[in-house]
């Protein structure tokens, strides 16, 4: 299976398209549990729901994890906004969201840590950061220095005035005094006041982590080196993939990752969905009118790379599509279906998937092929088989 790797600008065999036993490894990057998940989310998640299931099918066992980010600033905001704790606003958040993505038929990841959960290898990372000279301090507060690894811009592949820029605009502090470099960026902040709850006492002095740290500390406690497939939203290029890399690679975590993977925003009225902008589209209230098959099917009308303007009608459709693949499957049970050889609409959609994750190839073909009359068996085990893989087996029930 051949996937578009970012750090490297180019297709990369991210695994073999022959059966292999050995395990696959994949770490995406979840949500700030803040409020419910929408349709950009839906669209990166079930990116990545679609390459651990080609890669299942393909034989080898894959473990996923999908980080809970609850320590992070805009989760403090609104917790003190309502007035809760903000652990108790993830908690609630996160169960919310969870239940939204399992009902899209999203496999549920074999781990799913949370930030909050793993303070003590944070500290440890930092400090190995510090011992190694590869992080400084400053007023308190923790920085890596950008200066102690080779290539600090190798996964983005941006030129050193545009990652200035993204810094400004994404949480970073360029033009802070006292730095090394500009883009130099925090492992730790520093937080005097004992009111503030998310505060750690901790060797580093009282405090919370960056954001970026967080993941470094999670991929490498629940996967190790080496991580097949890492990724998330194209827009956690920069910063944030680009200071793991450094970071984790700083801490002699090499390689760290095999393959980076990001996905495309998911557009309403030309913007990307996004919370200031009020136009998301949530996938909790999606499924109250339509199924889990068919928002699925939807989705998967857009390449994962490039994302697109949002189409609602692409949901009718995929309805539709659906009735037509329950009819088409109609008398063929999975276990018949397994026992059969593959026939020519597995292998192509099996070849699409290969040919890094072509979703809309998938839904064309499945359109064709089902405009035509019922071939006999074989070909309702392929459309058996096909719904499995594509995670849409929920339109067959
Ligand atoms: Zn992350």
């Amino acid at each position: 299976m051949r996937l578009h790797d970012t750090a490297t600008r180019s297709l990369v065999q991210a695994t073999d398209s022959a059966p292999g036993s050995e395990l696959f490894t994949m770490y995406v990057c979840g949500v700030t549990p803040y409020d419910a998940a929408h349709l950009g989310h839906g669209f990166t998640f079930m990116t990545f729901d679609l390459i651990r299931r080609r890669v299942e099918d393909l034989g080898r066992p894959v473990k996923l994890v999908r980080n809970i980010t609850d320590v992070d600033e805009p989760l403090y905001a609104k917790a003190a906004e309502m007035g809760v704790h903000f652990l108790d606003l993830a908690r609630s958040e996160e169960r919310r969201m969870q239940s939204a993505l399992g009902r899209l038929g999203l496999i549920p990841p074999e781990v799913e840590p949370r930030a909050s959960e793993h303070l003590d290898e944070i500290v440890a990372m930092i400090s190995s950061l510090l011992a190694a000279g590869a992080a400084y301090e400053l007023d308190g507060d923790i920085y890596f220095d950008v200066s102690a690894t080779p290539g600090y811009g190798r996964v983005s592949g941006y030129s050193h005035g545009l990652m200035t820029r993204f810094a400004q605009m994404r949480g970073g502090d360029p033009d802070r005094a006292g730095k090394r470099q500009p883009l130099d960026f925090l492992l730790w902040r520093r937080i005097g006041d004992e009111g503030d709850p998310a505060r750690w006492e901790t060797p580093l002095g009282p405090g919370r982590p960056g954001w970026h740290i967080e993941c470094s500390v999670m991929a490498d406690r629940h996967l190790g080196t080496g991580i097949d497939v890492h990724g998330g939203g194209a827009d956690l290029i920069f910063p944030h993939h680009e200071c793991e890399q450094a970071q984790s690679t700083a801490a002699g975590r090499v390689p760290f990752v095999k393959c980076w993977v990001h996905v495309g925003p998911m557009q309403m009225g030309g913007e990307k969905m996004s919370k200031s902008l009020g136009n998301l589209v949530f996938v909790d209230r999606l499924l109250e009118d339509h199924s889990p098959a068919a928002i699925r099917l939807a989705l998967m009308r857009y390449h994962y790379r490039s994302g697109g303007e949002w189409r609602p009608e692409f949901i009718e459709d995929g309805e539709e599509l659906s009735r037509k693949l329950r009819k088409a499957a109609a008398g063929v049970s999975r276990a018949e279906a397994a026992a059969l050889p593959a026939g020519p609409l597995l292998r192509e959609i099996r070849a699409a998937l290969d040919d890094n994750l072509d979703a809309p190839r998938c839904v064309r073909r499945l359109e064709s092929c089902l405009s035509r009359p019922n071939a006999g068996d074989s070909h309702a085990a392929d459309v058996v088989r096909v719904a499995d893989l594509l995670g849409i087996e929920s339109a067959l029930a």
